[in-house]
């Protein structure tokens, strides 16, 4: 399979990269930031939020999977260029990336969980279930995704992807879990937003990445959550945290902003039937693999 990878310098991105290598792929590693080259393949360095240069338009052309998964991830992120940001990013980014892939060329684009706005009452959020963004980065998703329904209805190959709160090895340094890890570490206070008792559908990378392989290998044309169906409690995540690193948790509860949903969950449905598999996360080697990758780097000469 010849591949295009937007994002492949992110947390997701390079995990892809290095399952689409593994699985025999050329791939085509697409970043503003420095990227290595794949063992087979090549690296692009440029803006997705400019018009497509020659080479980009050359590897989207000739791929036979395009995923893209560059953005502007911060989901709290509040800077006063996060909204410029985030339309650049995620918004003009895809839009260019599907106008510059044939319409044959499959392309799978990473939304998110947050266009659902959080789990209504006990029930799992399904991909028919009304899109219910609460704050500019799920708003920027819906966007995402109307691009995508607009590429379907013209004909072209497109299939939506919902990740559910992605975790692992070199998870983002802004997500809960990569800040308890640090806080814990260096002995710092644990800042919790809302309440311990508030739920997250913990979602290990490795199956994500799993999860958009199979939507390319198996023709999928839909929105599919990737998501494990059962949540954890913050709470049981500063736990977590605290057992593996042997080091107590001072946990601080802090207000949520209002775009932090009180609990997330996937209805794994969909993804079990159309993928042949459903995400499971084992939360506590899950957390000694991002720690051990966090205690590596540490560990690396500056
Ligand atoms: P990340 O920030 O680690 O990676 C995103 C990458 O995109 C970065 O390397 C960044 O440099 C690149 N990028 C951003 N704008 C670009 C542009 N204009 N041109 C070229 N490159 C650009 O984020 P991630 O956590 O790996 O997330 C990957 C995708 O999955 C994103 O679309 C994100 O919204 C989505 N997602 C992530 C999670 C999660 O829990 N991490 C959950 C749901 C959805």
């Amino acid at each position: 399979m010849r591949a295009v990878v937007t994002g492949a310098a992110g947390f997701i991105g390079s995990h892809l990269v290095q399952a689409l290598v593994a699985r025999g792929a050329s791939v085509t590693a697409v970043d503003r930031r420095p990227v290595a080259p794949p063992p087979a393949g090549s690296a692009l360095r440029v803006d997705l939020a400019v018009p497509a240069a020659a080479e980009l338009r050359a590897a989207l052309a000739g791929a036979d999977a395009v995923f893209h998964l560059a953005a502007f991830a911060g989901v709290r992120e509040s800077s006063p260029g996060a909204a410029r940001r985030r339309v650049a990013d995620n918004v003009v980014a895809t839009a260019r990336v599907l106008a510059a892939t044939p319409s044959d060329v499959p392309v799978v684009v990473t939304s998110s969980s947050s266009v659902y706005g959080g789990a209504r009452g006990p029930r799992p959020s399904r991909e028919t279930d009304p899109p219910r963004p609460l704050g500019g980065y799920a708003r920027s998703k819906a966007v995402v995704e109307a691009l995508c329904h607009r590429r379907a209805e013209r004909g072209g190959a497109v299939a939506v992807a919902r990740p559910f709160t992605v975790a692992g090895d070199g998870q983002r340094p802004d997500m809960a879990l990569a800040r308890w890890i640090e806080a814990v570490r260096l002995g710092r206070p644990v800042r919790v937003l809302g309440s311990p008792l508030r739920t997250r559908d913990v979602t290990d990378v490795r199956d994500v990445v799993e999860g958009l392989v199979r939507i390319v290998e198996r023709g999928v044309r839909a929105t599919v959550n990737l998501g494990t169906g059962t949540p954890h409690t913050l709470a049981e995540m500063v736990e977590c945290v605290s057992a593996v690193l042997g080091r107590p948790a001072d946990v601080v509860v802090e207000p949520a902003a209002a775009c932090e949903p009180p609990s997330t969950r996937a209805c794994t449905e969909r993804c079990g039937a159309l993928l042949g598999f459903v995400p499971r996360t084992d939360l506590a080697a899950l957390v000694e693999r991002q720690v051990a990758a966090v205690a590596g780097r540490a560990l690396e000469p500056a």
